[in-house]
């Protein structure tokens, strides 16, 4: 099967672009130049370049051997917490400032929960000179001061969102807004496969260099593919970069991992497969963690970037059509598998990616068996949680 978007956006029933008549415009523009603008050769071969000696790809897709013994098959990790700011996240905003530039764009807008995304943003701003403007909720502010420091130092504004539960969602809406209200100069970078056609899949295809990288890496290495392909599932782009390229490969296994925070049963998660319902979510059809009466659910993950109630539409579609399993990791589980990763390979991985690793303990897996873990991201960033959780037992035995 393939994850090809339709003409009006949609994966299967997923998808499409429910706006407001205000942002209408805007959406219709991109919906209609994005594609002639980022399949261009001159395009291509700036953001290549960026990627390259901007970012640092290509990644190492690492063998990890330690890991590989504990679970008795061969485990390849693709390293995109090499990259610059520490995550994936450079790769989709690299796509998108650049797209930016091309439909003449001066200011740039973004929202971010943990503040990954936001500092990514300000980044790509710094480096093509274009004005930015971040939002974020006041809680997530408090949370993670640094990444606020960071976005500020970078010459980013970051606006404080004190509606709802001001937090991400909260900042979502703003950002909207602010899109509303600035049409003609203004480009709102989203910071995963989410939001109104062509968003999730523009994300998508700035995000599928990983498996492409993959795909070659496997092939210089004895040609033999990966059997099992397992990232972390946020709003899904690490994911959905990964599978881009295995999508229509049906021997090869694709493993979404949520978060199911403090258990699937604890009203306390954010696993959105088991749980959502389907209805729209920031502009598309998708799957969300709602309450009886339609209203979007608080999530809850101990990963600020899995925190989030619902999933792009692609993952919506790939979940109902079974070509992905989606499974999910407890808060505790994941801080096992940040501790396994630490000790056995010397990566300390962020908490999201944590969760990814975590699967391994519960998968079923053979020693013939080639699975290529991502680590979507480093673990700097969540050094608090780390010793807030291990305390004194940081020296523990695993
Ligand atoms: C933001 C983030 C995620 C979750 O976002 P996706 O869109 O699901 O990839 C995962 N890992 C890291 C390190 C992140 O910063």
């Amino acid at each position: 099967m393939k994850v090809e978007v339709s003409e009006r956006g949609f994966f299967g029933e997923f998808g499409g672009a429910y706006v407001p008549e205000m942002l209408y415009p805007n959406v219709k523009e991109l919906q209609q130049r994005y594609r002639a603008v980022i399949d261009e050769v001159g395009f291509q071969r700036e953001l290549r370049e960026l990627l390259h000696d901007y970012a640092g790809r290509p990644t190492p897709l690492f063998k990890a051997r330690k890991l590989s013994a504990r679970y008795n098959t061969e485990i390849l990790l693709k390293r995109e917490d090499l990259l610059h700011t520490g995550s994936h996240k450079i790769n989709n905003t690299l796509g998108q400032i650049l797209l930016a530039k091309r439909l003449g764009r001066t200011r740039i807008i973004a929202e971010t929960g943990a503040g990954q995304h936001g500092v990514a943003t300000a980044t790509v701003c710094a480096l093509m000179g274009l004005h930015c403007v971040v939002y974020m909720g006041e809680v997530d502010m408090a949370r993670q001061a640094l990444n606020v420091a960071r976005m500020r130092l970078l010459g980013a504004e970051v606006r404080g969102v004190s509606s709802g539960s001001k937090t991400l969602k909260d900042a979502t809406n703003e950002a909207m807004r602010d899109w509303i209200a600035n049409p003609h100069d203004t480009h709102y970078i989203i910071g995963s496969v989410v939001g109104p056609h062509p968003f999730p899949d523009m994300v998508a295809r700035f995000q599928s260099v990983i498996s492409a990288e993959i795909a070659q890496q496997c092939e210089e290495r004895g040609g033999r593919r990966p059997t099992h392909v397992i990232a972390c599932v946020g709003g899904g782009s690490n994911a959905m970069g990964a599978f881009y390229h295995f999508v229509d490969d049906e021997r090869v296994k694709l493993i979404g991992v949520e978060a199911a925070g403090c258990g699937l049963a604890s009203g306390r998660s954010a696993a959105t497969t088991a749980l959502g319902k389907s209805g729209i979510l920031h502009g598309s059809r998708t799957l969300f963690m709602q309450t009886s009466d339609g209203q979007v659910e608080e999530a809850h993950s101990i990963s600020a970037g899995l925190d989030y109630p619902g999933i792009g539409p692609q993952h919506a579609y790939l979940h109902v059509s079974g070509r992905v399993s989606y499974v999910s990791v407890t808060d505790q589980e994941s801080l096992m598998g940040a501790r396994i990763l630490a000790r056995d390979e010397g990566i300390i991985p962020a908490l999201e990616s944590a969760h990814a690793i975590a699967y391994l303990s519960q998968a079923e897996l053979t020693p013939e068996d080639r699975v290529v873990v991502i680590v979507s991201g480093r673990g700097d960033k969540d050094m608090e949680t780390y010793i807030k959780s291990f305390g004194e037992g940081i020296s523990d035995e695993i």
